[in-house]
């Protein structure tokens, strides 16, 4: 029988936030059976907790942000999500000095690298496996996503900004822990140039660079370093998603197909596939 997972040991990472722009430090500690995922803000009095659950988000505009009844919230937590999920840790306290982790180099490679260094240790519950009985799917403007029954975390994706000629793209792969160590965890955050004043003015992207993130403008892709895989955009996509689905609470075990995919329909996602898990229980 598959069992819930912790990390084998504490460990830190500290920088920057993308959206606060704060300095932030990470520190990631085992916790025990069927404790989920939970943020600590150890900047506020009694630190206190909240889960990554899919009713616990409030805000899905550029990125994951969920709460707590007691105010506490987190903001952007779909990439160290998205590693978690791939490492499959079921169980880990995240403490943070701030309301948003460290964007790192935009990508989710340092997380899933942290949470390997830490190592991770077998516990003595199941795991908790997320499977499709039928058919789901979610459907807003441009997007649509579906979700079939299947054996193995399978994720099929198309992406079409309408920026550069580069930019529609599809992927599709098996999310193991080594999948994602070696295609998607490298793939990194991207904005188009003319959302940038936008994002801005709404008070976001603060600590946003070309350190962590790459940049869509008049047909180029602006980037430090070019791109890691020609399709990174795409790739980017299916980590989100990899993170956002954890907000189930548990390992999603099914195929996803998604068309222009983004946080809003993420979550919505998430939330149909709680609703459908309760169904028949
Ligand atoms: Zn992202």
């Amino acid at each position: 029988m598959e069992m819930q997972n912790t990390i084998g040991s504490e460990a830190a990472i500290s920088g920057i936030a993308l959206h606060t722009g704060l300095r932030v430090h990470l520190r990631m500690k085992p916790a025990p059976e069927n404790t989920g995922i939970v943020f600590r803000r150890t900047d506020m009095p009694g630190s206190p907790e909240v889960r990554a659950f899919a009713p616990n988000v409030i805000d899905v505009r550029r990125a994951t942000t969920i709460a707590a009844p007691s105010k506490a919230y987190v903001v952007t937590v779909e990439h160290i999500m998205a590693a978690l999920h791939a490492a499959r840790v079921d169980n880990v306290y995240v403490e943070m000095d701030n309301a948003e982790p460290p964007i790192a180099d935009g990508s989710a490679g340092p997380y899933f690298k942290m949470i390997r260094e830490a190592g991770i240790r077998e516990q003595n519950a199941p795991a908790k496996i997320w499977t499709a009985k039928a058919p789901l799917y979610v459907e807003n403007g441009a997007t649509t996503m579906v979700v079939l029954p299947s054996d193995v975390f399978r994720i099929s994706c198309t992406v079409a900004f309408g920026e550069t000629a580069l930019d529609t793209q599809f992927h599709s792969l098996e999310i193991t822990p080594e999948s994602f160590e070696k295609e998607l965890g490298p793939c990194r955050t991207f904005a188009a140039y003319r959302d940038l004043a936008q994002l801005i003015a709404a008070g976001l992207a603060k600590g946003g660079s070309l350190d962590n993130a790459v940049i869509l403008h008049d047909g180029a892709i602006i980037s430090n370093d070019g791109l890691r895989f020609p399709n990174e955009l795409v790739r980017h996509k299916i980590m989100d998603m990899i993170g956002d689905l954890f907000l189930t609470g548990k390992r999603v075990r099914a195929h996803v197909i998604a068309i222009k995919p983004g946080h809003p329909t993420n979550v919505q996602l998430a939330k149909t596939m709680l609703a459908a898990d309760t169904v028949g229980k």
